[in-house]
């Protein structure tokens, strides 16, 4: 099962293979419908495959790759993260104070987002 919100598609494991499998998919296909459209003898020069690449493809591949990372390593701010650097008193939760604020707690057994978890994924609790 998986979800699209904001451009990225989450499936209910967290692996982000079908999100990076779309995004290739789709960086293929521009490229042979440029190929096709502009570069019918020789191929795109490659100047153009460069900027294809830098302007269009790897912006698209890369998007909320940060938030992906900062999720994955736990380096968000997250308030266990926070509390750890010194920065607060407390690693609880913001939203339930039930549990230490990680990205694990936050995505798949915080109380106060399962109703949110339900309507995007049809389940009130992930298995981490
Ligand atoms: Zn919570």
């Amino acid at each position: 099962m998986s979800v699209k919100y904001l451009g990225v598609i989450l499936d209910s494991r967290l692996t982000w293979r079908e999100n990076l499998d779309v995004k290739v998919r789709k960086a293929q296909n521009l490229l042979w419908a440029c190929g096709r459209a502009y570069g019918v003898a020789w191929g795109l020069r490659p100047r153009v495959v460069h900027w294809l690449y830098v302007s269009i493809i790897r912006p698209s591949v890369t998007f909320a790759s940060r938030v992906v990372t900062g999720l994955h390593t736990g380096h968000k701010t997250l308030r266990r993260h926070l509390h750890l650097l010194g920065l607060l008193d407390s690693p609880l939760c913001r939203r339930c104070g039930a549990e230490e604020e990680t990205s694990g707690h936050i995505l798949c057994e915080c109380e106060a987002l399962a109703s949110l978890r339900y309507a995007y994924l049809d389940l009130f609790f992930l298995e981490p």
